[in-house]
């Protein structure tokens, strides 16, 4: 899929030392490379760069090492809508960077892409109508400054070098190895150890089975259990329509309008008839595990289905391994660590060589890129969000936050689209500075939580909260977390609003 570069391009060496773009896309993540195969199909005139502050490609692909780490949700909704999946629904992480690296290469966005770019501060000057953008080269420690009419912010949500580790008592008294999975050391060995993993989640599902071999025993300990749903790691629809040989970009397209359904189904059902999707989902565990005991202590969470992400096993592989004895499940709480181990609430003892905290991540809003607009810093916890992509007094500037419940890249599509709109809409306008701004009868609005409770409770989001911006109690204040409502209204929002102000 090539797409004709509408300018004559500089010489790389130009290209090299240009610092002014009219877009800066911050993160070479699944965001920002979508982000930049859109601008340059749907903006060509633009000319953009991609800082990063890693060495590659990637983002949360690159930077998870862990064993067996994957995707949890499909390739054929999580993959772009402009380049087909071929491979089975869930993709290992080093399958993902190699279909992004395609990305790359057939768009020609290598040469839009400096890595080792690590963004400190964005500041906006309204005298100058556009961003300072300071970086530090992370390999030569140099600042430089970059300068950009526009800046889209695909950053990610979480702390990248920051993992969380909940502060339990003793936990320096242990002499074991303490991991966490985002910071997982290269060629770790775990081979005949026994190892503890804390965590119910998607990472513990993951890394579990892929450990499961190798390490003498694993005990799963969780707080409390999590949904799982589990199947062939294979779509019988692509199956069906490969042997056809229907185009992979018809196929493509097909199952993720498939996979695309049945999640509306679920997602409705869940909330409609909760009892009855939990049953479901806990009937297909208990035919893998095999004993219903085991099922209703360990596997029945108390929260109902898609209050938390729904962590899909492929081939069941979790269950297999809790089956063959390999993997011990406690579901109990910590009173303490130990020097050999950890102390239970019921005074159980768990010995340990090594102990695995997959105790998830800490929320960072706009990747703790410090934020000012004509010299005064922004507290992003004190603004109103702009449909979930942009924010109120800040010019200029749009971000990615994704679905909970849909694919992350759904949204990042329908916001890379509403970017390009917005910036062409700029240009037929002759206007060079948009910026969200509350209007009279927003003034008193009352600040509400960027997701409510009820809606998306897991540990991070309540953690994290606090500091994201805020939701406002009408449109168009709010982040629209449905991709099924969104779907259909963001490419289609008037763009002279009246709260969106040109200049
Ligand atoms: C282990 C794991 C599994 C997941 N699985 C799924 C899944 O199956 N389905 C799903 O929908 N979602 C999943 N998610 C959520 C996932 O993070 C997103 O779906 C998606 O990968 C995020 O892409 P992104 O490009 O927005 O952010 P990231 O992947 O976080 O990439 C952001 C990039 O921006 C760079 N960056 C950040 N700050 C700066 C800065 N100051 N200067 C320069 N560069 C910067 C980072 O280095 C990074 O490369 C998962 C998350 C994790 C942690």
């Amino acid at each position: 899929m090539n797409i004709p570069l509408a300018k004559a391009e500089p010489a790389l060496d130009e290209q090299n030392k240009q610092t002014h773009f009219d877009v800066l896309i911050v993160g070479a993540g699944v965001s920002g490379v979508g982000a930049a195969h859109h601008l340059q199909e749907q903006c060509p005139d633009k000319n953009f760069v991609i800082l990063e502050t890693m060495g590659t490609h990637g983002g949360t692909w690159y930077s998870h090492k862990y064993p067996g780490i994957r995707s949890d949700s499909d390739l054929y909704t999580f993959g772009y809508r402009f380049k087909p999946w071929m491979g089975a629904p869930i993709a290992e992480a080093g399958l993902i960077l190699d279909y992004m690296g395609e990305v790359i290469e057939e768009d020609h966005l290598a040469k839009h892409i400096r890595y080792h770019q690590k963004v400190t501060k964005a500041e906006w000057h309204s005298s100058l109508g556009r961003w300072t953008i300071t970086v530090t080269n992370t390999e030569t420690e140099e600042e430089l400054v970059y300068t950009a009419d526009f800046l889209f912010m695909c950053q990610g949500y979480y702390d990248h070098d920051n993992p969380y580790t909940p502060d339990w008592p003793g936990l320096s008294d242990y002499k074991g190895q303490i991991i966490h999975p985002q910071l997982w050391p290269e060629g770790l060995d775990y081979s005949g150890k026994k190892v503890i993993v804390i965590g119910s989640g998607a990472t513990a599902a993951t890394l579990i089975p892929a450990m499961a071999d190798k390490a003498g025993h694993i005990t799963m300990l969780q707080r409390s259990p999590t949904y799982f749903w589990t199947g062939e790691n294979r779509n019988e629809l692509a199956d069906q329509l490969r042997a056809l040989d229907i185009p992979e970009e018809w196929t493509h397209e097909i199952v993720r309008r498939q996979l695309l359904a049945l999640g509306k189904e679920i997602q409705n059902l869940s909330k409609e008839a909760p009892d009855m999707v939990k049953e479901e989902l806990l009937k297909v565990v208990r035919e893998q595990v095999g004993d219903d005991a085991l099922v209703e202590k360990h596997f029945t969470p108390s929260y109902r289905p898609w209050q938390q992400r729904l962590a899909f096993v492929p081939d069941g592989d979790l269950f297999k391994a809790v089956k063959a004895g390999k993997v011990d499940i406690v579901t109990d709480h910590i009173e303490r660590f130990t020097e050999t181990g950890i102390l239970l609430k019921s005074g159980q003892v768990l010995e340990a060589d090594m102990i695995i905290t997959a105790t998830g991540f800490n929320l960072l809003v706009m990747g703790g890129i410090p934020f000012e607009v004509d010299g005064q810093p922004v507290d992003f916890a004190k603004r109103f969000t702009y449909r979930g992509l942009m924010l109120d007094g800040l010019p200029n500037m749009a971000h990615v936050f994704g679905y909970f419940r849909t694919s992350w890249t759904m949204r990042a599509d329908l916001i890379s689209d509403y970017v390009c709109r917005l910036l062409n809409h700029m240009d037929a306008a002759g206007a060079k500075v948009v910026t969200p701004t509350l209007r009279a009868e927003d003034k008193d609005m009352t600040p509400r939580p960027w997701v409510s409770e009820e809606e998306f409770n897991p540990g991070y989001m309540l953690r994290g909260r606090d500091k994201m911006p805020k939701n406002g109690d009408h449109e168009p204040w709010t982040f629209p977390t449905d991709y099924y409502v969104e779907k259909d209204l963001l490419p289609n929002y008037d763009l002279d609003d009246g709260v969106l102000i040109y200049q």
